[in-house]
């Protein structure tokens, strides 16, 4: 089903990709019933200090096991989703799971921060703090322990809208990244007024970059840009030793990849950090 859509080609206009056709709105349906009945899952990746390798944070990723179509890719279902109004729900759902999880980690000590993805519709919708708000009084979450993570390309459809809900998750003591950085439409003038605390290079950087002396270049170049503006950096995409040993060379704070651990469910994260904990470095 999902054979012929590449991440990167998905908004073209293949025949069977026409997001009016019967099966993608039978997806839609079946989206909606998963988010009901809890078909989700939440999985998390761990992001690494590499100045001490200590882990602080992780990132939350959405994961949807079709029963017919098996593994469905995130990029692809979110972007369908926000096409057919199904992003508040499932962001709704995203960020109860989280922050639910969060909690239960602080409960025992485990004192992890989570970074969750926002899409595009989740900043338009003014309703989203307080709606953040609410889940935060429930599950007993500290600001603190939650960062949103958005995309240039998120912010710049609408600016003015976005920052609204930017400023206001700012103020109740939510930060905010820049994730995929350098692959987005922002201008530089206008990422200096964001409220924002860290930048993600994207990953097709990271991982081109031993091969490709110009993906070497850019990412430099954005770990200088960061430090310059009091930034952390942060590198996603970090699947080998070689690639790990130029990023700290070059003064990357923080790490993301395969090398360490991809995405798990919560309990795996848990029995993984143990380890890590346990191993000298
Ligand atoms: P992202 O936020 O940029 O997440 C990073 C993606 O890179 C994840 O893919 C992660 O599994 C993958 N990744 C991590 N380390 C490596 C590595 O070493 N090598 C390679 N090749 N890939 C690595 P994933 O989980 O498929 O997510 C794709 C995108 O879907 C995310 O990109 C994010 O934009 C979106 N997404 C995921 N979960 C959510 C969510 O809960 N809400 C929203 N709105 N978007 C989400
Ligand atoms: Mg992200
Ligand atoms: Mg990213
Ligand atoms: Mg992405």
């Amino acid at each position: 089903f999902f054979a012929s859509s590449s991440v990167a080609g998905f908004s073209t206009y293949s025949p069977n990709m026409d997001e009016h056709s019967p099966r993608r709105l039978t997806l839609m349906g079946e989206l909606k019933r998963a988010i009901e009945r809890d078909e989700l899952q939440l999985y998390y990746q761990p992001k690494i200090n590499l100045t001490n390798n200590t882990v602080t944070s992780v990132e939350a990723l959405i994961r949807w096991k079709h029963e017919q179509h098996g593994y469905i890719p995130p990029d692809e279902f979110i972007l369908l989703a926000e096409r057919h109004r199904m992003i508040r729900p499932l962001s709704h759902w995203v960020l109860q799971e989280a922050f639910k999880t969060c909690a239960e980690w602080h409960r025992d000590g485990i004192d992890l921060t989570i970074s969750i993805n926002l899409s595009t519709k989740d900043l338009l919708d003014p309703e989203l703090p307080d709606q953040i708000a609410g889940i935060a009084a429930k599950t007993k979450v500290q600001p603190e322990w939650m960062h949103f993570e958005i995309t240039e390309s998120s912010i710049m459809g609408d600016p003015t809208r976005a920052l609204i809900v930017i400023e206001r998750l700012r103020s109740m003591g939510y930060q905010f990244s820049i994730d995929d950085f350098g692959t987005g439409y922002s201008s530089l003038a206008y990422l200096k007024k964001l409220p924002i605390s860290e930048l993600k290079i994207d990953k097709s950087f990271v991982l081109d970059m031993l091969e490709n002396e110009s993906d070497a270049i850019i990412v430099r170049a954005i770990v200088n840009l960061a430090h310059n503006l009091g930034l952390t950096v942060t590198a996603e995409g970090i699947e080998n030793a070689e690639s790990l040993e130029m990023l700290k060379a070059v003064g990357c704070d923080v790490g993301q990849g395969f090398l360490f651990s991809k995405a798990v469910p919560q309990d795996e994260l848990r029995a993984w950090l143990a380890e890590w904990n346990g191993r000298a470095h």
